[in-house]
């Protein structure tokens, strides 16, 4: 298990991660979501032990993680972690990065796993390029492939997608999830897709400004928001009076998009204002007096259009606090 206690951090005077304790339990899958600058890589290079935390401490199981002021060589044996930019050696060939980690005494074996890992990334193709005859989401694959290459008993990445054209990037990300799953091993996942949290992670912590504001189920995070911060690292948004929905009360609600519905006996009387298509749907964007209110629809919408717009049902169970 990893334990993560009171870590605090500052780049010289700027303090950059304040008092972040939380546990891992092995083979979980655990995301880091927030908006850039919130510290989400930082977190992952002092638990990889490349940063010397200001106070606090780390342990895997028993042991106690030691910083680079105690650590020579960054990084501990069972860790493995894959930064925002991946270091891949230039002279080296795709098969051979993949293999580096890997011990050369069953010359056999590790061929086979060189080749599976491949596999996994969808990579096999390229085993004999080197790292600038490939693009940068390719390399990126290549470097998830070294991670995983001698099994990390904690895997540690950042925005490991982020280089990846979606074409290739929904395939991989269920391949590797269930790959780490498959073999039991924890990974910590700093992203800004919420595909990453929502689908493929046990918990999520949500960071902004150095801290945890917010943890929890991704599944729960997203259907009862505490804040509109949290709601909107998974998308578009609407924060709209609660009196629109139930009269006489007050306060803000917070509302997606795909909860809204066209309906000409909608309470809810808008004027629309603009349509963005998004594949499987329109966004609308419509005017509600100075509020602007977005929804979902099949069909784009005239402009200047009066439309009324009713709330799926179920939503404000979620979403509102029951009242005293
Ligand atoms: P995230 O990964 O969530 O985008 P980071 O952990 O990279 O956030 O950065 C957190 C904060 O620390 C940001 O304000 C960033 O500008 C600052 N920062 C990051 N790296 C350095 C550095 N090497 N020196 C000084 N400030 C840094
Ligand atoms: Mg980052």
């Amino acid at each position: 298990m990893l334990q993560v206690k009171n870590l605090s951090f500052a780049y010289r005077d700027k303090k950059v991660l304040n008092n972040i304790s939380f546990r891992l339990q092995p083979g979980q899958q655990l995301s880091v979501i927030g908006e850039s600058g919130s510290g989400k890589s930082t977190l992952l290079k002092i638990i990889y032990g490349l940063l010397q935390p200001e106070q606090g401490s780390i342990h895997w199981n028993d042991k106690k993680l030691l910083g680079p002021e105690f650590n020579l060589v960054p990084g501990e044996e069972f860790i493995k972690y894959q930064a925002q930019d991946y270091d891949l050696m230039p002279p080296l060939t795709v098969a051979q990065n993949v293999g580096k980690f890997l011990s050369n005494f069953y010359p056999r074996k590790k061929k086979q796993r060189i080749e599976e890992l491949l596999e996994l990334v969808d990579m096999s193709d390229f085993a004999d390029r080197r790292p600038d005859e490939l693009s940068g989401g390719q390399q990126q694959r290549v470097a998830l492939a070294r991670v995983l290459a001698r099994e990390p008993e904690l895997l540690l990445l950042d925005e490991p997608f982020s280089n990846i054209d979606n074409f290739k990037k929904s395939a991989l990300r269920r391949q590797l999830f269930e790959y780490l799953k498959d073999k039991g091993i924890a990974c910590i996942v700093a992203t800004h897709d919420n595909a990453d949290s929502l689908s493929f992670s046990d918990e999520a912590l949500v960071m902004k400004n150095g801290r945890i504001i917010h943890r929890g189920n991704p599944r729960e995070l997203y259907l009862s928001p505490q804040t509109r911060y949290v709601a909107r690292l998974f998308g578009e948004v609407n924060q709209l009076p609660v009196s629109w929905f139930i009269e006489d009360r007050k306060g803000l609600v917070l509302i997606y998009p795909h909860e809204l519905f066209l309906n000409p006996e909608g309470k809810i009387k808008a004027i629309v204002e603009e349509n963005y298509f998004e594949g499987h749907s329109y966004l609308v964007k419509a005017r509600i007096g100075r509020r602007l209110v977005y929804f979902r629809n099949d069909n784009p919408l005239n402009k200047q259009f009066a439309i009324g717009l009713t709330l799926k049902d179920g939503v404000l169970e979620h979403r509102l606090k029951p009242q005293p």
